[in-house]
């Protein structure tokens, strides 16, 4: 099969680069190792979108993250993602704390950040009567927001889809060999693509891919660092309606507490480096010490309050402390978007249109005159008015079938999440897309539903359905 580019990871990055090269006229295929869009680092993060304060001035990161922040508005009308600008404020629980927030206030506003401003211990408990009364100054920045960021992903994929993309999932990457002028891939299945250009997107492996295509190693090694959460049940969600950071002090750099965009309170997270890059299990320790940090902030968190835990990998270079976005100056065609921790999810939307308009150029593509940019999501049965509720149920009755309690969703809006393009094909697939599963009980009741949906509308044995792929089988094969 023969692309002009071929993308190599099915994360944020590569997602949204496929959706804007999807308004080139240029034939595009995004290659994933796992069954689905969404399953590495960009589903497990804080989901915030960053104003854009913190990164060194001059940066990508600091580039990026502020257009990024300034696309997001408008990119959530188009793709139809959760997405509040509830804006952040820094805490300072120190004296010494006002410097800090004196340095971050400028940074920002040499970075391009709006409206920023120092606000006084009085301020803050107005805004947010749950922080610590020991607080003394904050940094406010109301241009940040709060995203979901696997749902963000989910909206770039079905668009950049039906713009003309394809997605292959299952299809990891082994080989990349050279071929004339262009790049053959094989992928673990002997799968072969050939492709003028690769964009390596693939996470914390970006360093192995770059390592494929040049039979050396690679000039930046990815430092896997994982971050641990704690996800409270929605009763607790309005204890926050900013998202509250901590100054960085002498006792480290802190974590924050934040509503998302689903009425949830989230807690974390801290930074461990792994060997494993598939490590994301979180640990005693690692979770004590995300409460205990946060608690600095918010002294009344309820410990029963948490429904689940959660830990996700940063990917930070070794060799420097920026984003590595661009072609490599010795592998012809080949570009590299790798390093993209923090704000990674927010830059993406401005990374996606820089790499595009680069590789379009490259390759002289043409405008797509067909592009689409607007995409719909799946009605959301517990968010709709009553009126459109009924119509809905008249027209289709599986959308008055409720499955998931806990965040009533319905069967109808399963149904739809396993038809799009590209759907879902497992349980945490369904989860993503419709939050089946993602309330208190954490698919306690709704499990043995949702799999005979899923084999019902796949044409699959009840003892195929999978949590998430590979061989992670719900039940015992017959
Ligand atoms: C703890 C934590 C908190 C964060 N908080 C925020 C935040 O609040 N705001 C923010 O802006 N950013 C945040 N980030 C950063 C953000 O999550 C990342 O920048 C972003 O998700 C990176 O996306 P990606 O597409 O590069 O990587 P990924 O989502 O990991 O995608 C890479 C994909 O490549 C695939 N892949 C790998 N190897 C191969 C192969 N050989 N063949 C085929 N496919 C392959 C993987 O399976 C994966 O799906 C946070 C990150 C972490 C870990």
């Amino acid at each position: 099969m023969n692309y002009d580019i071929i993308i190599i990871g099915a994360g944020i990055v590569g997602c949204s680069i496929a959706r804007e090269l999807s308004s080139y006229n240029g034939s595009v295929v995004v290659l994933e190792k796992e069954n689905d869009v969404s399953v590495g680092t960009t589903k497990a993060n804080s989901g915030i979108a960053h104003a854009g304060f913190d990164a060194k001035v001059g940066t990508l990161k600091a580039k990026f993250n502020v257009l990024g922040n300034k696309m997001m508005p408008s990119l959530s009308n188009d793709l139809d993602f959760p997405f509040k600008q509830n804006g952040a404020i820094v805490l300072g629980f120190e004296e010494e704390s006002l410097e800090i927030l004196k340095d971050l206030l400028n940074r920002g506003i040499v970075s391009g950040v709006e409206r920023l401003k120092i606000i006084s211990k009085d301020e803050i408990l107005k805004l947010e009567p749950n922080v610590n009364p020991n607080v003394k100054y904050g940094l406010l920045a109301p241009t940040s927001g709060i995203v979901s960021p696997y749902e963000m992903a989910i909206a770039y994929v079905e668009n950049a889809s039906s713009n003309g993309v394809r997605f292959d999932f299952n299809s990891e990457v082994i080989r990349i060999e050279r071929d004339k002028n262009e790049y053959v891939v094989t992928t673990a299945s002997n799968k072969t693509y050939v492709g003028k250009v690769i964009i390596n997107c693939a996470g914390v492996y970006s360093d192995k891919i770059h390592s494929l295509a040049s039979n050396k190693k690679s000039p930046f090694t990815v430092i896997s660092r994982k971050g641990e959460y704690c996800l409270l049940d929605k009763m607790y969600g309005d204890m926050a309606s900013h998202t509250l950071f901590q100054t960085p002090s002498k006792l480290g750099k802190g974590v924050l507490v934040t509503p998302t965009t689903h009425g949830n309170l989230l807690v974390g997270p801290n930074a461990q480096d792994e060997v494993d890059n598939a490590n994301v299990d979180t640990t005693i320790e690692g979770l004590k010490e995300i409460w205990d940090k946060a608690s600095l902030t918010m002294p009344n968190l309820p410990k029963r309050g948490v429904i689940t835990q959660f830990a996700g990998l940063r990917s930070h270079l070794k060799e420097s402390d920026d984003f590595i976005i661009g072609f490599d100056n010795e592998l012809i065609g080949f570009y590299d978007v790798a390093g993209i921790e923090s704000p990674g999810l927010t830059a993406a939307p401005a990374i996606a249109k820089h790499v595009s308009k680069e590789v379009a150029t490259y390759l002289n593509l043409g405008i797509n005159l067909h592009f689409n940019p607007i995409r719909k999501a799946i009605p959301q049965i517990s968010a709709l008015p009553n009126e459109v509720r009924e119509k809905l149920i008249k027209e289709n009755p599986l959308y008055g079938h409720i499955i998931c309690r806990c965040e009533v969703v319905s069967e109808g809006e399963i149904v739809e999440a396993i038809h799009r393009v590209p759907g879902a094909k497992d349980l945490d697939g369904i989860k993503r897309r419709t939050r089946a599963g993602m309330g208190r009980c954490q698919m306690g009741f709704c499990t043995p539903k949702i799999m005979e949906i899923l084999a019902r509308e796949l044409h699959e044995d009840i003892d195929e359905i999978t949590k998430n792929g590979h061989h992670s089988y719900m039940v015992e094969k017959r």
